[in-house]
């Protein structure tokens, strides 16, 4: 699962120039995501400087 916060995001596209499967794009409205290109690999994740962006490989386990 892949989710983003829209109040958090600073828009500044850390996240779009990181993802190697083209999954993210920037907009006027905001982070564009791509559903079908999206790996969950986590790297968008990473690079965020204010955490807007949660990613989780198995919904259904809970840690
Ligand atoms: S989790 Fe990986 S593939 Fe998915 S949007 Fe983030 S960087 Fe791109
Ligand atoms: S890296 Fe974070 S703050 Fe920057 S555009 Fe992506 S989600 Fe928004």
């Amino acid at each position: 699962m892949w989710k983003i916060s829209k109040e958090k995001c600073l828009r500044c596209g850390a996240c779009v120039g990181v993802c190697p499967f083209l999954a993210l794009e920037l907009s006027e409205q905001g982070i564009v995501f791509f559903k079908e290109k999206c790996t969950l690999c986590g790297i968008c994740e990473k690079v965020c400087p204010v955490g807007a962006i949660k990613v989780s490989r198995n919904d259904s386990k809970k840690s």
